[in-house]
């Protein structure tokens, strides 16, 4: 069993970040990461998948994102990537170990795998993303649906669906981005309780987060309800038009399903194949439970990432932590440096 100063549970792009800011503090560490390879979990996101953010936007602290810094990288730009920044690290990661508890005592922490006892260590970091827990709400009638239901971190591509009716829950970039693809092949309504808000990608021939960056609001620690409501879905206009020209088509949410038949408000009854849930995701902590460490609901007690109530526990990678950046691929480095300057291990 190793013992450390930091254990880092997670080697995504939030684990790897804490680890290189723990090495550069002159910390031991480890990472534990469940996965047999790097790329957290970009490597089960949609194939298509492209960054809203451009590469000098999109790196982790001391490595910056190859190629052009004005281009958005493609999904598999950002495993590679993640695969050089870990080969690069100080720190050792450890792929295939699960931990499936922590435990205190004596100001020390016990990290357990499905493999054992792994580390024990004085401070620990959580940074297990959310993937692993998708959000699936009980929208009416859904239980009696007898078409395929799926949330969207399992869809992959557009070509198992064609010729379908298929509805898309969702209001945020994943429903759109997934729904405007698979209108290329299928007859797709993306339904959203509220209208959609877009955020142009570029706002006088810069990009979003270039303004974001110089305005301070990329890092500004607001009321993490303020952020939740200033998260919009990114377009350099193509989702808008699309959406404008039916394609898919928006529409308030269904008022319930019935077998294979949905009923809209304003719309006919009509039969479908597909509802696609892209509904988020909750942080995916359960191995912290021995620690006391989450409400009765699973989610972190924390202020900015820093447990409030088991001293040495620290997060990086939570949506909304501290910023509007907090769980995206420039955020996680400030994030990790603020959360392990209060760790004290
Ligand atoms: P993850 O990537 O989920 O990594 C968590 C790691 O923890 C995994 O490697 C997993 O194997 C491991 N793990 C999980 N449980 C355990 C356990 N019990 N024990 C050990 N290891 C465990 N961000 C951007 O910056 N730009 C974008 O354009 C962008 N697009 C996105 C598009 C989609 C569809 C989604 C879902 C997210 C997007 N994000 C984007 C947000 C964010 O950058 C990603 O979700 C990113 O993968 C989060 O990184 P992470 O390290 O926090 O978590």
């Amino acid at each position: 069993m190793t013992d450390t100063d930091v254990a880092i549970i997670g080697g995504g792009q939030a684990g790897l970040a804490a680890a290189h800011v723990a090495t550069a503090r002159g910390l031991r560490a480890v990472v534990l990461d469940a996965a047999d390879q790097p790329g957290g979990s970009w490597q089960h996101y949609y194939d298509s998948l492209t960054l809203f953010s451009p590469a000098r936007h999109s790196a982790l602290p001391g490595l910056p994102f190859p190629g052009d810094p004005d281009h958005y990288p493609a999904r598999d730009e950002v495993i590679a990537y993640l695969g050089a920044y870990t080969a690069r690290l100080d720190t050792p990661v450890e792929f295939g170990r699960r931990v499936t508890s922590v435990t205190t005592a004596g100001g020390h922490f016990a990290v357990g795998t499905d493999r054992g006892p792994a580390v024990t260590a004085r401070a620990v970091v959580a940074a297990t993303g959310e993937f692993g827990r998708p959000y699936r709400p009980a929208l009416p009638g859904l239980d009696t649906f007898t078409g395929t239901v799926l949330h969207s971190s399992e869809y992959r591509r557009p070509e198992p669906f064609t010729g379908h009716r298929v509805v898309v829950v969702g209001a945020g970039n994943s429903a759109v981005q997934i729904a405007a693809e698979l209108a290329t092949v299928a007859r797709v309504t993306i339904a959203t309780r509220a209208p959609l808000r877009w955020q142009s990608q570029r706002i006088l021939g810069r990009d979003f987060h270039w303004w974001l960056a110089t305005t301070g609001l990329d890092t500004a620690g607001w009321a993490p309800g303020l952020i939740g409501r200033l998260i919009p879905v990114i377009d350099d206009g193509r989702y808008r038009a699309a959406i404008r020209a039916g394609r898919p088509d928006r529409r308030p949410l269904f008022t319930r399903l019935d077998q294979d038949v949905a009923h809209w408000p304003g719309h006919p009854a009509e039969h479908i194949d597909t509802v696609i849930l892209a509904t988020g995701y909750r942080p995916d902590l359960g191995y912290l439970r021995p620690a006391a460490a989450l409400t009765a609901g699973g989610r972190p007690l924390h202020r900015g990432g820093v447990s409030t109530v088991v001293p040495g526990l620290g997060y990086v990678g939570l949506e909304k932590q501290r910023s509007f950046a907090s769980a995206t691929l420039r955020g996680v480095g400030r994030d990790a440096a603020y959360v392990l300057d209060r760790l004290h291990p």
